[in-house]
């Protein structure tokens, strides 16, 4: 019988655990696969531990893997498909806002022989007019400046087939865009729409500054259009200081006047200088990331898996 993993990430969700576990037990048993969820804890700091130890202590399907600190959802996502043994792994948020009623249609498409099931997600409850607008402004640009084309709405709500985990983890880059890699990937793909509903409790755990992370990894991840819009800015402007510079000649040999001085080197020493700063700005963006992928540190360092006291006993023995 095949077997089926479920790898979410939690950051401070004490009051959703309980509710997703229910959840995703009852729709889960109904497909009849055996399966195993694994929730990897994000370094939260409320009570989030303590729920998923009672799980584990109460089910043995249900695995804990704590971080030693807050890495980021994506990196979270990672460490726990590293840690999936399923010959399918689901990745979902523990917020209910991918609902654990889809999990059998999600399996059914595996069955039916697709590799990737992605889900789309069409509108999202309660969702802020910023966030809908930004989220569209990101895919849009991430899809106008690179060559992956990722679904906007796409979410890290997806079944992956063994064969895809295993060539996911051949992918070790340090910002990581998911969404991106798995586009990027083909494979046997198919989409399933959704309506995510507000969040079972809690806030979202996205700041701003979170948000603007992601969206800068995306692009710095699959697009060099940055880079190269530093490069046409100065072409650019090279060639009107060169229009004026003939323009100023031309005043001054051929016409009576001459263009007055301090104003134009002013306008162009200003233009000139932006473009600098900007083109350094993004160049400098790029050597950053780099800069973090040599040092080849560890994408994350796990403090401890929690076991159940059945477990721990029997070791003993
Ligand atoms: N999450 C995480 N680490 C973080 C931020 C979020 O593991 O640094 C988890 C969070 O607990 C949730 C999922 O990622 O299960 C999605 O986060 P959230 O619901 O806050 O994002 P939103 O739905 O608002 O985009
Ligand atoms: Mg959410």
């Amino acid at each position: 019988m095949k077997y089926i993993s479920i790898v979410v990430p939690v950051y401070n969700e004490q009051e959703n655990v309980a509710v997703f576990y229910q959840e995703v037990c009852k729709h889960m048993e109904a497909t009849g696969y055996p399966f195993e969820l694994i929730f990897v804890d994000d370094g939260s700091t409320d009570k989030t531990i303590l729920m998923l130890n009672k799980l584990i202590q109460q089910d043995t399907r249900v695995r804990a893997i704590i971080l030693a600190r807050n890495f980021g959802h994506q990196v979270a996502l990672t460490c726990g498909l590293d840690h999936a043994r399923g010959d399918a792994v689901i990745t979902m948020d523990g917020d209910m806002q991918h609902p654990p009623a889809m999990l059998p249609l999600l399996i059914n498409q595996w069955e039916n022989g697709y590799e990737i099931v992605q889900t789309i997600r069409k509108d999202t409850q309660g969702v802020s007019w910023f966030k809908g607008f930004t989220s569209k402004m990101f895919y849009r640009s991430i899809n106008a400046m690179s060559n992956i084309n990722v679904a906007e709405g796409g979410s890290d709500f997806r079944l992956l087939d063994r064969k895809v985990v295993d060539t996911f983890r051949n992918f070790k880059e340090k910002a990581r865009f998911i969404r991106g890699i798995i586009s990027g990937m083909g494979y046997r793909r198919v989409e399933i729409e959704f309506v995510a509903p507000e969040r079972f409790a809690g806030k979202s755990k996205f700041s701003l500054k979170k948000m603007l992370n992601f969206a800068l990894d995306g692009i710095t991840a699959y697009s060099k259009l940055p880079l190269r819009l530093a490069f046409y800015m100065g072409l650019l402007s090279g060639l009107l200081s060169l229009l004026l510079t003939a323009d100023v000649v031309y005043t001054k040999l051929f016409t009576a006047e001459a263009v007055p001085g301090w104003a134009t080197i002013a306008a162009s020493v200003l233009l000139l200088g932006g473009l600098q700063l900007a083109g350094l700005g993004i160049i400098g963006e790029y050597i950053g990331r780099i800069f973090e992928e040599v040092k080849e540190r560890p994408l994350y360092w796990v403090r401890d898996e929690l076991k159940s006291e059945v477990e721990l006993r029997t070791k003993a023995q």
